[in-house]
């Protein structure tokens, strides 16, 4: 018996399982086409009115349980929200970070912090929207970073630098990991880092200084200098000297709504790239009629696919409380590259077009671009992907 298969339109080839999630975000994101999204850009400033809305439509609440306000969602509902954003034409870079920083105090919070906190974030009262790692000395070399806390009586004394901190300025509180115990004391160059709570509107100004950084992708992120800043001793998140633990488990979160995004991305490069070379015609025909057109389209949108199935996997094994660091950081990589070549493929076929602003190619196109580097940097997955399911040797 013979079948033919015949694929369904793009939009209904998406996960049936979560229309609802995509209609509802699709809906929103209709409000907001790409000239908000230009406009926003062009002026290098942040989307304080579609972060609002979905704010207010309880998007951003979708992880937090029902007992504190939110929608008790999964990592796969949530990804679903991101993905959408991004496939409308969107930048979730401005609100991804309320996701997976609520569910560090979720997990390693103490309940009088998730009540003070999880309600108000769940209604949109409050922020927390920042996680302070990185610092400008030493790079994704995490274990040697220099910002110390310091315990002094009833509280913290933080000193120390940090760079690339997103969304300071459109959040009131931040997750800061900071050392708590000189690193030679420690058994375990990870050991003796601890997360706290710093509530940016207490520390701006006193102790803490922000300086924005200007860059390629309209990523509102920013310099932090720490001197002798001051946070309550309660503000520490979990038992001091574990921190670096308690952020690797929101990581893996992060690495697969990042995934999601890039697939979002992916999935607009192909479509914005689809109809064009259907539309545009060159020698007396539509230039998608040309080999040299569809096959780098037909690469990248299979290679969003596959990155897809690895996408699904980690958020399954999130949400199912299984170790998902392999699936999380794969899909990460495949998703980023995949979007990455969408991109190229994309820009090509759009030809000069490709580079005029109102096209929103090149924004996109930037925009895709920073997942190669952050949250963490392409080499620094392969070393994972080497080290510890190959089980080659460390290399550093
Ligand atoms: C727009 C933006 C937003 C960001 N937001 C945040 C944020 O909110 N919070 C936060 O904490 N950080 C944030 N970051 C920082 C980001 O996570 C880092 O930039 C990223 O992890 C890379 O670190 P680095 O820039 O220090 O690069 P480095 O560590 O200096 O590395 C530079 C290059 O060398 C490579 N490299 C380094 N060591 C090795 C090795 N052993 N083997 C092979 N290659 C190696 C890296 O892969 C990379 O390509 C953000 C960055 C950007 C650009």
């Amino acid at each position: 018996m013979s079948a033919t298969f015949t694929f369904p339109p793009l939009d209904a080839r998406l996960d049936a399982s979560h229309a609802d999630i995509r209609d509802a975000v699709r809906d929103l994101c209709s409000h907001y086409p790409d000239e908000y999204w230009r406009k926003v850009d062009e002026a290098r400033a942040f989307p304080d009115d579609f972060v609002g809305a979905l704010t207010a439509a309880g998007w951003l609440a979708a992880m937090i349980p029902e007992e504190y306000g939110g929608s008790g969602l999964g990592l796969a509902e949530a990804s679903v929200v991101l993905e959408e954003v991004n496939r409308c034409g969107g930048n979730s870079g401005a609100v991804h970070g309320q996701m997976y920083n609520m569910g560090t105090l979720l997990r390693h919070g103490s309940e009088a912090q998730k009540r003070a906190l999880l309600p108000k974030i769940a209604a949109g009262e409050l922020r927390l929207q920042s996680m302070g790692v990185t610092e400008p000395t030493t790079g994704t070399d995490t274990s040697r970073l220099k910002t110390t806390a310091v315990k002094q009586g009833d509280r913290y004394v933080v000193n120390g630098q940090k760079v690339w901190i997103s969304r300071v300025r459109h959040s009131d509180y931040m997750i800061l990991l900071a050392r708590t115990t000189p690193r030679e004391q420690c058994a375990k160059k990870t050991d003796g880092m601890s997360i706290f709570l710093v509530d940016l509107r207490e520390a701006v100004g006193k102790g803490l200084t922000v300086r924005p950084i200007p860059n390629m992708v309209n990523h509102e992120t920013n310099e932090l200098f720490f001197d002798n800043l001051e946070i309550p001793a309660e503000n520490l998140i979990g038992e001091e000297g574990r921190g670096f633990r308690y952020i690797l488990d929101g990581l893996n979160a992060e690495r697969t709504l990042i995934a999601a995004e890039c697939i979002g991305d992916g999935y607009w490069f192909i479509d914005r790239a689809t109809a064009y070379a259907r539309d545009r015609v060159v020698f007396d025909r539509p230039i998608g009629q040309n080999q040299g057109v569809q096959f780098p389209l037909a690469e990248a949108y299979m290679e969003i696919e596959a990155a897809n199935l690895m996408r699904w996997r980690a958020c399954a094994q999130f949400d199912a409380g299984l170790p998902c660091g392999p699936a999380a950081n794969m899909a990460k990589h495949l998703a980023a590259k995949a979007s990455w070549e969408a991109a190229n493929a994309c820009l090509q076929t759009h030809g000069g077009f490709g580079f005029a602003c109102e096209y929103d190619v090149e924004r996109k196109f930037r925009e895709t671009r920073l997942y190669q580097v952050a949250p963490i940097s392409t080499n620094l997955i392969l070393s994972y992907v080497a080290e510890h399911l190959l089980e080659l040797p460390r290399s550093f």
